[in-house]
């Protein structure tokens, strides 16, 4: 199966896409964690990482579209995968559509987590105390909703009106549990 989640930074897109992982056996590929495992290489590039991503910007799509095309065509990825926090930009959908369609693939859910930008603050505020993640600052975040606001969303609105048999969306202001057991209803339909 393959999925594509959606949704704005603390919505907790990573936690469930990290459960369904688990669940349906197939790898979880999110692009914030394989670019902050980069940030541990201290060359040239992890510092140029660092900055866009210490600053609540958006990496470059050449950078993106080469990491995810490199991992999904990895033999782990066969029986497929759940794309967290890509794509991000009207580039890397139109990027991923047609690498999807080159390789013959087929995407069977769009799953969106929706929260608020008041809940969005709380809850990264209370993950840059326990995560000490250095993009979690107050300033920071609200860079981040900017950006999630002016270039995913309109992407996800595209998803939303194009493939609507497959696009599903759930309020991310619920109990992990219950998001997680509404995902699997989700997954269960065929
Ligand atoms: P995340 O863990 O998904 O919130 O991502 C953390 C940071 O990594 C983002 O704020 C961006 O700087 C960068 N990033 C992750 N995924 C992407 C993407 N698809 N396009 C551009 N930048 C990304």
């Amino acid at each position: 199966m393959r999925i594509i989640f959606f949704g704005p930074p603390g919505a907790g897109k990573g936690t469930q896409a990290k459960l369904l992982s688990s669940y349906l056996d197939i790898p979880h590929l999110s692009t914030g964690e394989v670019l902050r495992s980069k940030l541990n290489e201290k060359d040239e590039l992890s510092n140029k990482l660092k900055h866009v991503m210490t600053s609540g910007n958006l990496v470059s799509d050449e950078i993106l579209n080469k990491i995810v095309s490199i991992t999904l065509l990895t033999d782990n990825c066969k029986k497929g995968f759940i794309l967290d926090g890509y794509p991000r930009t009207i580039v890397q959908s139109e990027y991923l559509n047609s690498f999807i369609d080159k390789q013959d693939m087929i995407v069977n859910k769009i799953i969106n987590i929706d929260l608020d930008d008041k809940n969005i603050e709380n809850r990264i505020t209370l993950r840059s105390r326990t995560e000490n993640r250095t993009d979690d600052s107050l300033e920071v975040i609200r860079t981040r909703i900017i950006k999630y606001n002016n270039e995913t969303k309109p992407i996800v609105q595209f998803y939303k009106s194009k493939y609507p048999l497959i696009f599903f969306e759930l309020n991310g202001d619920q109990k992990i549990e219950k998001i997680h057991s509404e995902i699997i209803n989700i997954v269960k339909k065929c």
